[in-house]
């Protein structure tokens, strides 16, 4: 269908849902139109798709039909129960998606933290019994030490970026950094400086654990 076409479709559909309206309320089309201030020819032309009220109109419009605006634009009647089913998925998916990125912001610190305490553990343990170790054996060991820090470090950087998303303080966009950009971003509790894809500026973004809707 061309835009043309489309349009007509819209007016027609507009027109049957301000006449099956206006019917619901038991009004006739002067009677309507007597309300508004205006003749009945121009309910008339409306009803059959051929002209749209004019923006001073719609609220008086509406208010008389009991519809709102939103239902008037759509050319139907916006059932309450899809709407309240909507926000409902809505929020359940949130809830959901928060939970989750809770639990693995929760084990990717865990995982951090058994890095920090196995590589403590190590190093001690070479200090500790450093007369009786031979060198090879203190370099392996400290090795093994360092490589586990890297993994748990690693762990918690790549969780911090990746589990849920900042939010721009400008325009309130969610995203998930790029790697360089979380980088380099000083940080603060749970904020950190970050440049933002949709708007290109630089803010204090805070940490989300889920999109909101
Ligand atoms: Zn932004």
């Amino acid at each position: 269908m061309g835009e043309r076409e489309e349009k007509i479709m819209d007016q027609l559909k507009l027109g049957k849902f301000i006449a099956e309206e206006r019917k619901r309320k038991k009004y006739t089309q002067r009677q309507l139109a007597d309300i508004l201030g205006i003749s009945d020819k121009t309910i008339s032309k409306w009803e059959r798709g051929n002209g749209f009220p004019e923006i001073s109109l719609l609220l008086p419009l509406c208010n008389e039909l009991e519809i709102s605006v939103n239902e008037l634009l759509s050319g139907e009647r916006l059932s309450e129960a899809d709407y309240k089913e909507k926000a409902e998925e809505n929020m359940v998916s949130f809830i959901k998606e928060k939970e989750e990125n809770k639990i693995k912001m929760q084990l990717s610190l865990i995982v951090g933290g058994i890095a920090i305490v196995s590589f403590l553990t190590l190093i001690l343990v070479v200090c500790m019994y450093t007369d009786v170790m031979s060198v090879p054996v203190k370099s392996v060991l400290v090795g093994i030490a360092c490589l586990i820090f890297m993994v748990g470090f690693s762990v918690v950087k790549h969780g911090g970026r990746t589990i849920g998303y900042y939010k721009c303080k400008k325009c309130g966009e969610t995203f998930v950094p790029s790697f360089g950009s979380y980088l380099i971003g000083i940080n603060a509790s749970s904020a950190r400086v970050l440049k933002c894809p949709c708007c290109n500026k630089r803010s204090w973004c805070k940490k989300v654990l889920a999109k909101e809707e």
